[in-house]
C-alpha cells in the first residue's frame, strides 16, 4: 500500500514537470513514505534521513519530507529527531505533497535571486543556495481530508509494465490490539466503484495485464458507504465490474479479513475467472485466547472454515497467511494451536513475524511480554515447519504446465525472466524480455527451490 502511494506522489511530480531519480545526490527534493507498522521501519526511515541530510551541503535547496504512517504518528516531533526535515505530511495528504515540495523550492530559488551578492558574483542559483535556517519554513500537515481516499489513483507507467496495484480504499475500522493502522490511516473509506474501473481501464489501455486490489480489510470495501445488490457486498460487485474490463486479465486482492469474508466472496472464485487463485489471508494465530487478546472477532474454526470453503470453489487455490509469534501472554500450548493450524491448512507460504511492541497500541501495555528468546525460538520452529510444507508443494510441481503472467527481468538474474503462476509463485525462465514481458506463456516446470520455480516456456512447433 506504501508502494501504491509513493507512485501516486511520483506522478504528481512527473506530470509537474520534474524527473524521477534514483540517485539521491541528485534530487531537489527527497522524500521517504514511512511504515509504523514494526518499530524496525520507523528506526531504519529515521537513520536513512539523517545520512541523506548531507546533500544540504552542497545543495542548500533541497527539500526533505516524511510521508505515511510515521508522519501521521509522530507529526511535529520528527522535526526534532531530524534537523533539516522540512516537511511531514501523513496519510491523508499523499496528494497535497507535491504543492508543497514545488512551492518551498520556488521560495529558496527565489530568495537567492533576490540576493544581489549572487548575481554579482554570477553563481547559478543552485550553486549559491545556502542552507535554510533550522525551523525555517517547516511543514506540517497530518488533519484528516474527506475524500483523499479517491486521491491516491494514478500511475507512473515505465515501459511495459504487466501488473499494477489500485488502491480502493483507505483506512480500518478494526482496532487489533497490536496493530497501529486505525491511528495512522484513520476509518475505511472506499472509492466509488466506477472511479477505480476508470483507474483499471487506463491501466488496459497502458498495457497492464494483472491487477491487484489493496486496502486494508479489502472484502470490507465500501461496507459503510455502498448497498449491497442483489445479495452481493461492494466488494463483490467491485470484482465483477472489474472483471469486464477488457485487456485485464488477471485479478488479484489483498488483504482479506476473516470478519466478512462471506459466500458471495467465496462463491465469486466459481464464475469470475479472472480472480487469480491465490488468497493472502491474514490467521495472525491458531489460538482463539489469542485471537481475543489481540481484538480479532472470530474464532480459529471460522477461519479454517473460510479456507476449506474456498478450496472448494477453486480446486487449485494456494493460500498464504500472516502469524505473530510471541504475542503478550502466549503460552506452549497457545503456539501449539498455531502450529496445528499451520499443519492442517498446508499455507503455500507464511509471513512470520515475532511480536514486536508497536507505541500507542494496547498489546505494547499488555503484561506477559514474552521474552524475546522465546519469541526467536518460536519463530524459527514455525519457519522450519512452513519452510518443508513451501519446499514439499512446490516440488510437486516439477513435470507440471503451468500458465504464467511475465513481469519482466528477474531481480535477482537480470539475464532471466520472471514471472508468477495464478498462485502466485515465482518461476524463473529464459526468454526474450521486450517481446515477453507483459505475456501470458505455458512454462514447464524443471525445478524448484523453497519458494522458486524454474521452467522452460513450451514451444508451439
Ligand atoms: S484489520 Fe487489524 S491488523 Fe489489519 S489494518 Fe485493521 S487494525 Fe490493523
Amino acid at each position: 500500500m506504501n508502494e501504491r502511494d509513493s507512485e501516486q506522489v511520483a506522478r504528481m511530480f512527473v506530470e509537474g514537470g520534474y524527473t524521477l531519480t534514483r540517485e539521491e545526490q541528485d534530487a531537489d527534493a527527497i522524500l521517504v513514505n514511512t511504515c509504523s507498522v514494526r518499530d524496525q521501519a520507523e528506526q531504519k526511515a529515521l537513520g536513512k534521513m539523517g545520512m541523506m541530510g548531507k546533500h544540504r551541503e552542497k545543495r542548500g535547496h533541497v527539500v526533505y519530507g516524511f510521508m505515511g504512517c510515521m508522519a501521521q504518528s509522530r507529526g511535529e516531533e520528527l522535526f526534532d529527531r531530524v534537523p533539516h526535515l522540512d516537511l511531514v505530511v501523513g496519510t491523508q495528504k499523499y496528494h497535497r505533497v507535491f504543492g508543497y515540495v514545488d512551492d518551498i523550492l520556488r521560495r529558496r530559488q527565489e530568495e537567492r535571486m533576490d540576493d544581489p551578492s549572487m548575481a554579482l558574483e554570477g553563481h547559478t542559483v543552485e550553486e549559491g543556495a545556502s542552507s535554510p535556517a533550522p525551523g525555517e519554513g517547516r511543514l506540517v500537515d497530518t488533519g484528516l481530508e474527506k475524500d483523499s481516499q479517491n486521491t491516491i489513483r494514478d500511475h507512473v507507467v515505465a515501459g511495459k509494465q504487466a501488473t499494477a496495484f489500485v488502491s480502493i480504499m483507505q483506512g480500518c475500522n478494526m482496532r487489533c490490539s497490536f496493530c497501529i493502522v486505525p491511528d495512522t490511516r484513520g476509518r475505511e473509506r472506499g472509492r466509488p466503484i466506477p472511479d477505480v474501473v476508470e483507474e483499471v481501464e487506463r491501466l488496459a489501455q497502458q498495457g497492464t495485464r494483472e491487477v491487484t486490489l489493496l486496502g486494508q480489510i479489502v472484502n470490507l470495501y465500501g461496507r459503510t458507504e455502498f448497498a449491497k445488490v442483489n445479495g452481493k457486498s461492494p466488494f463483490v460487485q467491485l470484482l465483477e465490474a472489474v472483471h469486464e474490463v477488457e485487456g485485464i486479465e488477471r485479478i488479484r486482492f489483498t488483504s482479506p479479513h476473516p470478519i466478512g469474508y462471506r459466500d458471495d466472496l467465496v462463491e465469486a472464485f466459481t464464475y469470475l475467472p479472472k480472480l487469480c487463485s491465490h488468497i493472502h489471508f491474514p490467521m495472525q494465530s491458531g489460538s482463539d485466547r489469542i485471537l481475543k487478546a489481540m481484538r480479532r472477532p472470530y474464532r480459529n474454526e471460522k477461519f479454517i472454515t473460510i479456507c476449506e470453503k474456498m478450496k472448494a470453489a477453486r480446486a487449485d487455490l494456494a493460500i498464504t497467511t500472516d502469524i505473530i509469534v510471541g504475542f503478550p501472554t502466549e503460552t506452549e500450548e497457545d503456539f501449539q494451536a498455531t502450529v496445528d493450524c499451520v499443519k492442517r491448512l498446508q499455507f503455500d507460504n507464511s509471513f512470520i513475524f515475532r511480536y514486536s511492541k508497536r507505541k500507542d497500541t494496547p498489546a505494547a501495555e499488555m503484561e506477559g511480554q514474552i521474552p524475546e528468546r522465546v519469541k526467536e525460538e518460536r519463530n524459527q520452529e514455525l519457519l522450519k515447519i512452513q519452510g518443508e510444507i513451501a519446499t514439499r508443494k512446490n516440488a510437486a510441481l516439477i513435470g507440471t504446465r503451468q500458465e504464467i503472467l511475465c513481469t519482466g527481468p528477474s531481480k535477482t538474474n537480470k539475464e532471466r525472466l520472471s514471472g508468477r503462476t495464478t498462485q502466485n509463485k515465482i518461476v524463473i525462465f529464459d526468454g526474450d524480455e521486450t517481446r515477453l514481458t507483459g505475456e501470458i506463456l505455458e512454462v514447464d516446470i524443471e525445478d524448484s527451490t523453497g519458494f522458486t520455480l524454474f521452467g522452460k516456456i513450451v514451444t508451439r512447433g
